[in-house]
């Protein structure tokens, strides 16, 4: 006798289980989508809308899962704004599944470990001034029912809802860009700033990745934990002999050198210092100094290709300022 469809889901969940899932290669989890798309369409049938919420939770973990690997591996090698548009996305993937999830489930412990560390990585990147664009919608879709939806005519469908296995998000047609701000917190964080090449128009990444570069080299595994905490600590002058004792005082405090840090023992600066739960491998040499990851030595530009921005919203389901879904169609 065949296996029921409700034996095949709790199979796939067991081969999905907390410690196996992040050791499943690409592959295998291609097999585990295809299986799951099809006990959705037999569910569908059944209309069992609980199960059919349940696979979509399973994909998206698994979705969640495949980013964070990714962000890894972006980091790993250097990759730092891509790596950072991974981690955004794997921010906006969990706001989804939260509505959807809790703690009684037996994936939680591998979702929140993702989500901390995630959280962790971002904190590291020395990105502080985005853009954030503001623009004209011409047409809101829902991508369940496809119908031009509005406040004053709802097509019924919840944003962020669950219909028939598939989560319902606006699609915004038609976008006319008004204007570009520079803000520190913008609703979504993919709009970093960088200087361009004033004779190729080429983007320059000025920014100084030191700390998360210092981070990976001791990390060799994106499921071992670490830990991160931020102290002050005196940096020898030394470090500051190309500064004169009239310039700003490098312990960012507005003063002159010379009426702050030059008479004590050293310049006084964010320290940070990290905590792993596996020891780095033992070529990684120590870095007693890293270089603060301020985005204040350097002056941010508005990129002059914007469009590059656009382009990227799109690649993402994005996020209102409301919480709502959408994807951008160009
Ligand atoms: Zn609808
Ligand atoms: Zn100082």
């Amino acid at each position: 006798m065949a296996m029921s469809k409700f034996s095949q889901l709790s199979e796939i969940r067991n081969e999905l289980k907390n410690d196996l899932l992040p050791s499943l290669d690409g592959q295998e989890l291609e097999i585990v989508l295809v299986k799951l798309t099809e006990l959705k369409s037999y569910f569908v049938a059944e209309n069992d809308q609980k199960t059919l919420k349940e696979i979509w939770c399973l994909e998206k973990i698994i979705a969640i899962n495949k980013i964070y690997l990714l962000a890894f591996n972006q980091l790993k090698s250097r990759q730092y704004y891509e790596a950072w548009c991974s981690l955004e996305n794997i921010e906006i993937a969990l706001s989804q599944l939260s509505r959807h999830f809790n703690t009684e489930d037996e994936f939680f412990f591998l979702v929140a470990f993702i989500g901390q560390h995630s959280l962790q990585y971002q904190s590291l990147f020395p990105y502080s001034t985005f853009v954030s664009p503001e623009f004209t919608v011409k047409a809101k879709t829902c991508s369940i029912c496809n119908k031009t939806s509005s406040i004053r005519h709802p097509c019924g469908h919840k944003n962020g809802e669950i219909y028939d296995g598939e989560m319902c998000y606006q699609i915004w047609d038609g976008i006319e860009y008004v204007l570009f701000a520079l803000v520190k917190s913008p609703v979504q964080k993919f709009g970093v700033t960088f200087l361009s090449d004033p004779e190729t128009e080429e983007k320059v990444d000025h920014y100084d990745y030191s700390l998360l570069e210092y981070l990976m080299s001791c990390l060799q595994s994106p499921f071992h934990s670490w830990g991160i905490s931020w102290t002050k600590i005196r940096h020898p002058h030394s470090n500051y002999l190309h500064l004169s004792p009239s310039d700003d005082c490098p312990c960012e405090s507005g003063e002159k050198y010379s009426h702050c840090c030059l008479s004590k023992p050293g310049v006084l600066r964010p320290h940070c210092q990290f905590a792993l739960s596996v020891p780095p491998p033992k070529e990684v040499e120590v870095v007693k100094y890293p270089e603060p990851t301020s985005g204040k030595k350097v002056k941010t530009s508005v990129p002059a290709k914007v469009y590059m921005l656009i382009a990227k919203l799109s690649d993402y389901l994005v996020q209102t300022p409301k919480g709502d879904f959408v994807k951008i169609k160009l």
